[in-house]
């Protein structure tokens, strides 16, 4: 590996010259089939005709003229998200990590103006928040931690999917702004929670006015069978988080507000040089069309629950599989063991899978793939684990 780049990556030794929907084809000509989407990022599948149109439209129009000035595609994206969301404004950043700091912010100016000293978020373990340092923090992971000593104050932690941890907290802890956590958890390991789990959080946020925060940087974006995975919830939060496919390759990401969470950041409060510039959100309009033109959420939801059974037929017997489960087309299969040498086993099989939490073969497709791909993913998926 060159020593050029900081070894911040395990990387295989592998790379890629050319994508074409759910195929890639590396520097020797071989094709891969990418179960993994470019880590949930290219919804739409790679080389995207319409995408690409897009970027090359607007690359000859206009590609920056920063915030100092009214961006009409900004202003397009916002309204168009807005109308899918039932959320009230947004701001415009280039990554997960940066709309989660803007929710992080957004929090601490809320609790400050409401004179609490150290306004503390809850958040969960094994979350997956960004690499920032606050993104870091609010990061349920000691391996994430390590050695950027010291961290950011004012996060309190609690087991995921316990609701009862939220509401001891709510009794002696006066700081608390806000509960921050992943509608299913990703980089966890696809972690599902109980059905109620989100409404649960949601009045006790109500119960005690503290903003309900939902990254939805891996769940959202259709993959999980609506545009926002808490929109199968029944509740709203007061914040969400949107980035990795909402750009389908271009880096775009955005935090949501509602209601009282809405009016907190005023002028001077936050900023971006790059965010919401007219290319990234030129191309978030069209991707967000196209998944809503082609009925991408209905899709995944649908193709998801069929791969899922056919994973549950061939392979839940089988003693190194301890759980198969997800939403959608964000689907994980955990087995009893570590099993991180499955993804080069994969790519020795022609496909691209990812390895979530040690134990975890996690699986986050395009969402434009067809039938005949979706079964090649569970046929060699299922082979791949049959040989463990
Ligand atoms: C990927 C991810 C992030 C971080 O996004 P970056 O674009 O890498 O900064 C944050 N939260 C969740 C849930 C993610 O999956």
């Amino acid at each position: 590996m060159p020593d050029a780049i900081m070894p911040t990556y395990g990387r295989q030794d592998i790379s890629f010259v050319k994508g074409d929907g759910a195929w890639l084809t590396d520097t020797n000509g071989n094709r891969f089939l990418d179960a993994l989407g470019g880590l949930a990022v290219v919804v739409l599948g790679h080389a995207n005709p319409e995408v690409a149109k897009t970027i090359s439209e607007q690359s000859t129009t206009l590609l920056h003229t920063s915030n100092l000035y009214r961006v009409p595609k900004q202003e397009e994206l916002a309204e168009k998200l807005q109308q899918m969301s039932g959320m009230d404004n947004m701001f415009f950043g280039n990554s997960g990590a940066e709309a989660n700091e803007c929710a992080i912010k957004i929090a601490r100016l809320y609790g400050n103006k409401k004179a609490i000293e150290t306004p503390t978020i809850i958040v969960a373990d094994s979350s997956f928040h960004g690499r920032t340092l606050a993104t870091l923090t609010a990061t349920g992971n000691r391996k994430v931690h390590a050695g950027f000593e010291p961290l950011v104050k004012g996060f309190a932690r609690v087991p995921y999917n316990d609701v009862e941890a939220v509401r001891q907290i709510a009794e002696h802890n006066k700081e608390v702004v806000a509960v921050m956590v992943e509608p299913i958890q990703g980089e966890g390991g696809i972690q599902v929670p109980d059905q109620n789990y989100l409404a649960s959080l949601r009045e006790i946020c109500d119960e005690n006015d503290w903003l309900l925060i939902l990254d939805e940087i891996q769940t959202g974006n259709g993959r999980t069978g609506q545009y926002f995975c808490y929109q199968s919830s029944g509740i709203k939060p007061d914040v969400v988080t949107l980035a990795k496919g909402l750009g389908n390759g271009i880096p775009i990401g955005v935090c949501l507000a509602r209601g009282k969470a809405a009016e907190v950041l005023g002028p001077g409060n936050h900023g971006s040089t790059f965010g919401g510039n007219p290319l990234s959100c030129a191309v978030a309009i069209t991707v967000v069309d196209q998944i809503e033109k082609l009925g991408l959420a209905r899709r995944a939801g649908e193709l998801g629950d069929r791969m899922m059974g056919e994973f549950r037929q061939r392979l839940s017997d089988l003693n190194c599989v301890k759980d198969i489960r997800g939403m959608g087309l964000m689907i994980g299969i955990e087995l009893n063991s570590p099993c991180g040498d499955l993804v080069a086993k994969g790519l020795e099989k022609g496909i691209l899978i990812n390895v979530a939490a040690d134990k975890v073969i996690r699986l986050l497709p395009p969402l434009t793939i067809t039938d005949d791909e979706a079964e090649q993913i569970c046929e060699i998926v299922c082979q791949l684990v049959e040989a463990v």
